[in-house]
């Protein structure tokens, strides 16, 4: 059984740079700790030349017009670079913005992409109607492929390969490094959704190229910001993805970034509580009768497991679990309705407990043994752990009465 120890590293390491990120220097008459706001789109300069010298800074983070970021947005982007490992980081609108912009990037028509089956599902959806309107092709494939089963995929033209890791839903841990030295072998950029493991998976260590996070989930972590972020280390990939941002007007305003900034100061001793109490709640539902498998990276019966404690400092607060499938999904069902602590909402990352059906919701081209049960994920918040396996109890309850 994996300690409170394996799964809190990463994040009690991390807390001592997070709490130091944006904060202005001190100066003889005082700084405040934090940020200033600074709001606008006009930004005004003295001269004809001054602005035109500014105007040529778009790759340096520089203030020219809102369109193009605001000082928040810079020091955010300065932010998530450092604790992504990355050279140059880009703040976009969203989570999914995060990911269409680098596929926009970085793929032109007539080029191929691999994408795992266990993709964060708005990230099929656009490579399946926006990527491929755009003479684009893209073929899915298993997440926990062997090496010898993804150089097969490979295609002459094939520029990009993606990664999640672990899945959307299904948690399977991929082989990072595998992935990587694959794509660098045949000419394409490894792009990989980090969200999950912000913070405590290193993407350009283990040879990923583009970095992708939600900034909606563990950096803001209130559950009440949508925001993005794309991380490079290459001077070539980050001017490919500034001018891609800066031509789509991918940007994020102020006020969600000052909020995003503000989260990221608390990440360290938010995630290592919720990393704790989920681990414990993951344990727990091992013990239980009902339950065919819990689906948590730093459980042996993950997939993908092995390379979790191999490349991994820890772990986050979002796991799953498959009932047996004697239950079934209405009694499931009545069981999500029962939850008191566990609200029932899309997203994760946030403060507070969620839950989420995922049987029946989630889309594979290469499907779970169908003798499976329903299944569910749940986000693990800042709740007393007793209280959630109280409220977990109670629905075990309500699921069996409906049998
Ligand atoms: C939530 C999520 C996104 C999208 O983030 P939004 O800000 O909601 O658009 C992308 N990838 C993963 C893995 C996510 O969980």
């Amino acid at each position: 059984m994996p300690s409170d120890i394996t799964v809190t590293q990463g994040w009690d390491k991390l807390s001592s740079t997070l709490t130091r990120l944006a904060r202005p220097e001190a100066a003889p008459e005082g700084a405040p700790v934090n940020m200033p706001m600074t709001r606008g789109s006009t930004v005004l300069f003295p001269s004809l030349s001054d602005m035109r010298r500014q105007g040529q800074k778009h790759f340096d983070h520089a203030y020219i017009y809102g369109a193009m970021g605001t000082p928040v947005q810079h020091e955010l982007e300065k932010a998530i670079a450092v604790i992504e490992g990355g050279t140059d980081c880009q703040v976009v609108s969203s989570g999914l913005a995060a990911c269409t912009t680098p596929l926009l990037a970085f793929l032109n028509a007539g080029e191929h992409c691999l994408i795992p089956d266990s993709v964060y599902s708005p990230t099929r959806r656009f490579a399946d109607k926006v990527l491929k309107r755009f003479g684009v092709e893209t073929t899915y494939y298993p997440p926990c492929a062997s090496a010898e089963e993804l150089t097969g995929l490979i295609q002459p033209n094939t520029r990009v390969l993606f990664a999640e890791s672990p899945g959307s839903h299904t948690f399977e841990v991929q082989d990072i490094p595998m992935l990587s030295r694959i794509a660098h072998a045949h000419g394409a950029r490894l792009m990989m959704d980090n969200t999950w493991g912000f913070g405590i998976f290193a993407p350009f260590t283990h040879g990923v190229d583009v970095s992708i996070q939600a900034l909606t989930k563990y950096p803001s972590g209130h559950s009440d910001v949508i925001a993005g972020a794309v991380t490079v280390a290459k001077t070539e990939d980050w001017h490919l993805l500034r001018e891609t941002a800066i031509q789509l007007g991918q940007l994020a305003g102020p006020d969600d970034c000052w909020l995003t900034l503000r989260g990221l100061h608390t990440m360290g001793v938010r995630l290592s509580h919720q990393a704790q109490s989920a681990m414990r709640v993951a344990q727990w539902l091992k013990t239980r009768p009902e339950v065919a498998r819990v689906l948590h990276p730093a459980l042996p019966d993950c997939p993908g497991h092995e390379i979790w404690k191999r490349d991994f400092t820890g772990a986050g607060s979002l796991f799953g679990f498959v009932l047996r499938n004697t239950f079934t999904q209405n009694a499931m069902e009545a069981m999500v309705d029962s939850f008191r602590f566990f609200g029932i909402g899309a997203s994760w990352g946030g403060y507070e407990s969620l839950v989420l059906p995922t049987s029946k919701s989630i889309i594979r081209n290469f499907p779970a043994d169908d003798t499976e049960g329903p299944s569910m994920r749940l986000q693990i918040g800042l709740e007393s752990t007793e209280d959630l396996i109280g409220d977990l109890e109670q629905g075990f309850s309500v699921l069996k009465a409906h049998c």
